[in-house]
Protein backbone atom coordinates (compact mmCIF):
# COMPACT_ATOMS: atom_id res chain seq x y z
CA UNK A 1 0.00 0.00 0.00
CA UNK A 2 1.11 3.56 -0.79
CA UNK A 3 2.93 5.04 2.41
CA UNK A 4 1.00 8.31 2.30
CA UNK A 5 -2.31 6.96 2.40
CA UNK A 6 -1.43 4.32 5.72
CA UNK A 7 0.47 7.51 7.76
CA UNK A 8 -3.02 8.86 6.95
CA UNK A 9 -5.03 6.38 7.58
CA UNK A 10 -3.40 6.46 11.13
CA UNK A 11 -3.64 9.51 11.33
CA UNK A 12 -7.24 9.24 10.95
CA UNK A 13 -7.82 6.46 13.24
CA UNK A 14 -5.87 8.32 16.03
CA UNK A 15 -8.27 11.69 15.88
CA UNK A 16 -10.99 8.89 16.69
CA UNK A 17 -9.31 8.17 19.39
CA UNK A 18 -8.05 4.48 17.77
CA UNK A 19 -4.04 3.57 18.55
CA UNK A 20 -3.35 1.48 15.69
CA UNK A 21 0.40 -0.28 16.40
CA UNK A 22 1.10 -0.93 12.33
CA UNK A 23 -0.11 -0.65 9.24
CA UNK A 24 -0.11 -4.05 8.66
CA UNK A 25 -2.70 -4.52 11.13
CA UNK A 26 -4.28 -1.81 9.35
CA UNK A 27 -4.51 -3.85 6.11
CA UNK A 28 -5.58 -7.03 8.30
CA UNK A 29 -8.75 -5.24 9.66
CA UNK A 30 -9.66 -3.96 6.42
CA UNK A 31 -10.23 -7.53 5.37
CA UNK A 32 -11.76 -9.04 8.79
CA UNK A 33 -14.40 -11.38 8.42
CA UNK A 34 -14.80 -12.70 12.10
CA UNK A 35 -15.47 -10.24 15.28
CA UNK A 36 -14.74 -11.78 18.37
CA UNK A 37 -16.17 -9.91 21.50
CA UNK A 38 -15.56 -10.44 25.15
CA UNK A 39 -19.25 -10.43 27.31
CA UNK A 40 -18.44 -9.10 30.29
CA UNK A 41 -17.43 -4.95 30.39
CA UNK A 42 -17.06 -5.25 26.20
CA UNK A 43 -20.59 -5.89 24.85
CA UNK A 44 -22.23 -4.82 28.03
CA UNK A 45 -21.06 -1.74 30.71
CA UNK A 46 -17.62 -1.20 31.83
CA UNK A 47 -19.03 -1.81 35.25
CA UNK A 48 -21.71 -3.95 37.21
CA UNK A 49 -23.92 -3.51 40.03
CA UNK A 50 -24.99 -5.44 42.71
CA UNK A 51 -28.48 -7.21 42.51
CA UNK A 52 -28.11 -9.17 45.77
CA UNK A 53 -26.36 -10.68 48.57
CA UNK A 54 -27.14 -13.91 49.40
CA UNK A 55 -26.09 -15.70 52.28
CA UNK A 56 -26.91 -19.56 52.69
CA UNK A 57 -29.19 -20.38 55.31
CA UNK A 58 -26.86 -22.17 57.80
CA UNK A 59 -23.41 -19.95 57.65
CA UNK A 60 -24.70 -17.40 60.48
CA UNK A 61 -23.25 -14.34 58.20
CA UNK A 62 -25.40 -11.27 57.78
CA UNK A 63 -25.00 -9.89 53.71
CA UNK A 64 -23.01 -7.33 54.74
CA UNK A 65 -20.27 -9.82 56.47
CA UNK A 66 -20.92 -11.87 53.01
CA UNK A 67 -19.97 -9.00 51.30
CA UNK A 68 -17.13 -7.38 53.25
CA UNK A 69 -15.32 -10.63 53.26
CA UNK A 70 -16.09 -11.20 49.00
CA UNK A 71 -14.98 -7.43 48.68
CA UNK A 72 -11.65 -7.94 50.97
CA UNK A 73 -10.26 -10.73 49.15
CA UNK A 74 -11.32 -8.99 45.90
CA UNK A 75 -9.19 -5.31 46.69
CA UNK A 76 -6.28 -6.46 44.46
CA UNK A 77 -7.86 -7.69 41.26
CA UNK A 78 -8.68 -5.90 38.13
CA UNK A 79 -11.33 -8.72 36.93
CA UNK A 80 -14.37 -6.51 36.41
CA UNK A 81 -16.40 -8.32 38.68
CA UNK A 82 -13.61 -7.53 41.16
CA UNK A 83 -13.31 -4.17 40.71
CA UNK A 84 -17.33 -3.57 40.56
CA UNK A 85 -17.76 -4.86 43.78
CA UNK A 86 -14.99 -2.68 45.82
CA UNK A 87 -16.36 -0.03 44.34
CA UNK A 88 -20.01 -1.02 45.52
CA UNK A 89 -18.56 -1.75 48.89
CA UNK A 90 -18.30 1.05 51.66
CA UNK A 91 -15.17 1.72 52.98
CA UNK A 92 -15.29 0.25 56.50
CA UNK A 93 -16.42 -3.08 54.83
CA UNK A 94 -13.08 -3.48 53.42
CA UNK A 95 -10.52 -5.25 55.37
CA UNK A 96 -6.55 -6.46 54.87
CA UNK A 97 -6.79 -9.72 53.18
CA UNK A 98 -3.36 -11.63 53.14
CA UNK A 99 -2.15 -14.66 50.74
CA UNK A 100 -3.93 -13.60 47.90
CA UNK A 101 -3.91 -15.81 44.76
CA UNK A 102 -5.97 -14.98 41.71
CA UNK A 103 -6.45 -18.22 39.36
CA UNK A 104 -7.70 -16.41 35.64
CA UNK A 105 -11.16 -17.49 34.52
CA UNK A 106 -11.92 -18.75 38.11
CA UNK A 107 -11.48 -16.16 40.78
CA UNK A 108 -9.73 -15.62 44.36
CA UNK A 109 -8.65 -16.70 47.28
CA UNK A 110 -7.33 -15.24 50.46
CA UNK A 111 -7.16 -14.62 54.03
CA UNK A 112 -9.35 -12.21 55.94
CA UNK A 113 -9.99 -11.74 59.91
CA UNK A 114 -7.88 -15.58 60.08
CA UNK A 115 -10.63 -17.01 57.59
CA UNK A 116 -9.81 -18.54 54.52
CA UNK A 117 -12.14 -16.77 51.70
CA UNK A 118 -12.62 -18.38 48.16
CA UNK A 119 -14.38 -16.21 45.50
CA UNK A 120 -15.84 -17.11 41.80
CA UNK A 121 -16.99 -19.47 39.61
CA UNK A 122 -19.13 -21.93 41.80
CA UNK A 123 -16.93 -25.07 40.48
CA UNK A 124 -13.53 -23.50 41.90
CA UNK A 125 -15.28 -22.07 45.03
CA UNK A 126 -17.36 -25.16 46.28
CA UNK A 127 -17.23 -27.61 43.90
CA UNK A 128 -19.24 -30.25 44.93
CA UNK A 129 -22.28 -27.96 46.07
CA UNK A 130 -25.50 -28.37 43.54
CA UNK A 131 -25.98 -25.49 41.06
CA UNK A 132 -28.22 -22.86 41.98
CA UNK A 133 -29.48 -22.17 38.39
CA UNK A 134 -28.86 -18.26 38.94
CA UNK A 135 -29.80 -16.72 35.80
CA UNK A 136 -27.06 -13.82 36.41
CA UNK A 137 -23.80 -13.21 36.71
CA UNK A 138 -22.64 -14.17 40.20
CA UNK A 139 -20.16 -15.11 42.51
CA UNK A 140 -19.74 -17.40 45.03
CA UNK A 141 -18.79 -17.48 48.24
CA UNK A 142 -16.81 -20.03 50.70
CA UNK A 143 -15.19 -19.47 54.34
CA UNK A 144 -12.83 -21.98 55.34
CA UNK A 145 -14.08 -25.02 53.02
CA UNK A 146 -17.28 -24.20 53.51
CA UNK A 147 -19.90 -22.75 50.92
CA UNK A 148 -20.99 -18.95 52.27
CA UNK A 149 -23.22 -17.80 49.68
CA UNK A 150 -23.15 -15.87 46.72
CA UNK A 151 -23.71 -12.12 45.02
CA UNK A 152 -25.50 -11.60 41.96
CA UNK A 153 -24.90 -8.16 39.75
CA UNK A 154 -26.50 -6.57 37.12
CA UNK A 155 -24.52 -7.23 33.77
CA UNK A 156 -26.51 -4.35 31.28
CA UNK A 157 -25.84 -4.22 27.88
CA UNK A 158 -24.11 -1.03 26.71
CA UNK A 159 -26.94 0.66 24.79
CA UNK A 160 -24.81 1.24 20.94
CA UNK A 161 -24.34 -2.61 21.10
CA UNK A 162 -26.88 -3.69 19.03
CA UNK A 163 -26.35 -1.03 16.75
CA UNK A 164 -22.28 -1.56 16.50
CA UNK A 165 -23.15 -5.66 15.77
CA UNK A 166 -25.90 -4.44 13.09
CA UNK A 167 -23.24 -2.02 11.39
CA UNK A 168 -20.03 -4.46 11.16
CA UNK A 169 -22.66 -7.27 9.97
CA UNK A 170 -23.80 -4.19 7.09
CA UNK A 171 -19.91 -3.28 6.54
CA UNK A 172 -19.26 -7.29 5.78
CA UNK A 173 -18.32 -8.98 8.63
CA UNK A 174 -19.27 -12.69 8.22
CA UNK A 175 -19.53 -13.88 11.77
CA UNK A 176 -19.77 -12.16 15.14
CA UNK A 177 -18.66 -14.26 18.02
CA UNK A 178 -19.37 -14.03 21.72
CA UNK A 179 -16.58 -15.41 24.24
CA UNK A 180 -17.37 -15.51 27.71
CA UNK A 181 -16.12 -17.44 30.98
CA UNK A 182 -20.05 -16.45 32.24
CA UNK A 183 -22.82 -19.18 32.27
CA UNK A 184 -24.43 -20.07 29.00
CA UNK A 185 -27.88 -18.35 30.16
CA UNK A 186 -26.45 -14.80 30.94
CA UNK A 187 -24.62 -15.21 27.31
CA UNK A 188 -27.59 -15.87 25.53
CA UNK A 189 -29.71 -13.19 27.40
CA UNK A 190 -26.74 -10.72 26.57
CA UNK A 191 -26.90 -12.35 22.93
CA UNK A 192 -30.19 -12.26 22.40
CA UNK A 193 -30.38 -7.97 23.04
CA UNK A 194 -27.33 -7.84 20.56
CA UNK A 195 -28.35 -9.37 17.77
CA UNK A 196 -25.75 -12.33 18.07
CA UNK A 197 -27.25 -15.63 17.25
CA UNK A 198 -27.07 -18.10 19.48
CA UNK A 199 -24.82 -20.29 17.34
CA UNK A 200 -22.49 -17.42 17.82
CA UNK A 201 -22.64 -17.88 21.44
CA UNK A 202 -19.33 -19.80 22.93
CA UNK A 203 -20.32 -19.89 26.82
CA UNK A 204 -18.58 -21.42 30.20
CA UNK A 205 -15.01 -20.73 28.63
CA UNK A 206 -11.92 -21.17 30.46
CA UNK A 207 -9.43 -18.45 28.96
CA UNK A 208 -7.46 -21.28 27.21
CA UNK A 209 -10.94 -22.39 25.45
CA UNK A 210 -11.02 -19.06 24.27
CA UNK A 211 -8.06 -18.81 22.20
CA UNK A 212 -9.11 -22.35 20.77
CA UNK A 213 -12.11 -20.74 20.11
CA UNK A 214 -10.65 -18.10 18.12
CA UNK A 215 -7.76 -20.47 16.30
CA UNK A 216 -10.84 -22.93 15.12
CA UNK A 217 -12.62 -20.22 12.79
CA UNK A 218 -12.40 -21.51 9.66
CA UNK A 219 -9.96 -19.86 7.26
CA UNK A 220 -12.65 -18.43 4.75
CA UNK A 221 -13.87 -16.93 7.91
CA UNK A 222 -10.04 -15.32 8.66
CA UNK A 223 -8.92 -12.47 9.08
CA UNK A 224 -10.30 -12.89 12.98
CA UNK A 225 -10.72 -9.43 15.28
CA UNK A 226 -11.02 -10.38 18.78
CA UNK A 227 -12.36 -7.22 20.97
CA UNK A 228 -11.47 -7.30 24.75
CA UNK A 229 -11.03 -5.18 28.20
CA UNK A 230 -10.09 -6.95 30.74
CA UNK A 231 -5.93 -8.41 31.39
CA UNK A 232 -7.62 -12.05 31.43
CA UNK A 233 -8.69 -11.11 27.57
CA UNK A 234 -4.66 -10.98 27.02
CA UNK A 235 -4.26 -14.16 25.42
CA UNK A 236 -7.55 -13.83 23.65
CA UNK A 237 -6.17 -10.58 21.92
CA UNK A 238 -2.56 -12.01 21.53
CA UNK A 239 -4.30 -15.02 19.49
CA UNK A 240 -6.58 -13.39 16.50
CA UNK A 241 -4.97 -11.65 13.96
CA UNK A 242 -6.11 -8.37 15.15
CA UNK A 243 -6.54 -7.58 19.09
CA UNK A 244 -8.34 -5.16 19.88
CA UNK A 245 -8.64 -3.52 23.46
CA UNK A 246 -11.13 -1.23 24.97
CA UNK A 247 -8.58 0.87 26.71
CA UNK A 248 -10.14 3.86 28.28
CA UNK A 249 -8.96 2.94 31.96
CA UNK A 250 -5.63 3.57 30.56
CA UNK A 251 -2.37 1.14 29.96
CA UNK A 252 -4.18 -2.02 30.97
CA UNK A 253 -2.19 -5.35 30.19
CA UNK A 254 -4.72 -5.83 27.51
CA UNK A 255 -3.58 -2.65 26.05
CA UNK A 256 -0.17 -4.25 25.51
CA UNK A 257 -1.21 -7.64 24.07
CA UNK A 258 -2.98 -5.63 21.43
CA UNK A 259 -2.60 -4.33 17.92
CA UNK A 260 -4.82 -1.92 18.17
CA UNK A 261 -6.30 0.04 20.93
CA UNK A 262 -9.64 1.89 21.73
CA UNK A 263 -8.89 4.78 23.86
CA UNK A 264 -12.19 5.73 24.92
CA UNK A 265 -15.12 3.70 26.72
CA UNK A 266 -17.17 3.25 23.46
CA UNK A 267 -17.98 0.71 21.03
CA UNK A 268 -18.94 1.94 18.05
CA UNK A 269 -15.55 2.99 17.95
CA UNK A 270 -14.79 -0.70 16.35
CA UNK A 271 -17.20 0.71 13.13
CA UNK A 272 -15.28 3.94 12.55
CA UNK A 273 -11.67 1.06 12.84
CA UNK A 274 -13.34 -1.04 9.99
CA UNK A 275 -14.60 1.81 7.89
CA UNK A 276 -11.40 4.26 8.45
CA UNK A 277 -9.50 0.83 7.20
CA UNK A 278 -11.54 -0.02 4.40
CA UNK A 279 -10.98 3.44 3.07
CA UNK A 280 -7.27 3.52 3.84
CA UNK A 281 -6.76 0.40 1.90
CA UNK A 282 -9.02 1.76 -1.10
CA UNK A 283 -7.13 4.65 -1.62
CA UNK A 284 -4.02 2.69 -0.97
CA UNK A 285 -4.36 0.56 -4.27
P1 LIG B 1 -15.51 -13.14 31.13
O1 LIG B 1 -15.24 -13.95 29.91
O2 LIG B 1 -16.99 -13.07 31.42
O3 LIG B 1 -14.87 -11.77 31.09
P2 LIG B 1 -13.52 -14.54 32.82
O4 LIG B 1 -13.02 -15.61 31.91
O5 LIG B 1 -12.59 -13.47 33.21
O6 LIG B 1 -14.95 -13.95 32.38
O7 LIG B 1 -14.01 -15.26 34.15
C1 LIG B 1 -14.98 -16.26 34.10
C2 LIG B 1 -15.69 -16.33 35.40
O8 LIG B 1 -14.74 -16.64 36.44
C3 LIG B 1 -16.35 -15.04 35.82
O9 LIG B 1 -17.65 -14.90 35.27
C4 LIG B 1 -16.37 -15.24 37.33
O10 LIG B 1 -17.44 -16.06 37.69
C5 LIG B 1 -15.07 -15.98 37.61
N1 LIG B 1 -13.97 -15.06 37.97
C6 LIG B 1 -12.84 -14.81 37.31
N2 LIG B 1 -12.05 -13.93 37.96
C7 LIG B 1 -12.72 -13.59 39.07
C8 LIG B 1 -12.48 -12.71 40.16
N3 LIG B 1 -11.38 -11.97 40.26
N4 LIG B 1 -13.44 -12.63 41.10
C9 LIG B 1 -14.57 -13.34 41.03
N5 LIG B 1 -14.86 -14.18 40.04
C10 LIG B 1 -13.96 -14.31 39.07
MG1 LIG C 1 -14.25 -9.06 30.31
Amino acid sequence: AAPVAMVSGMSSMSKHHIIVKSGTTLEKLARVLTFAFDKTGTLTENQLVINEVVPTKDTNLTKEELQSLAASVEQQSSHIIATSLVKDTKDDLLKKADNIKEVTGKGVTGTVDGKEIKVGKLSFVAPNQESLNINSTAIYISVDGKFAGYITFKDQIRPNTASTIARLRRQGVKQIMMLTGDHKNVADKIAKEAGINESEVHADLLPAQKIEAIKDVQPDLRPVAMVGDGVNDAPSLMAADVGIAMGAKGATAASESADAVIMVNDLSKVNDAVAISKHTMRVAH
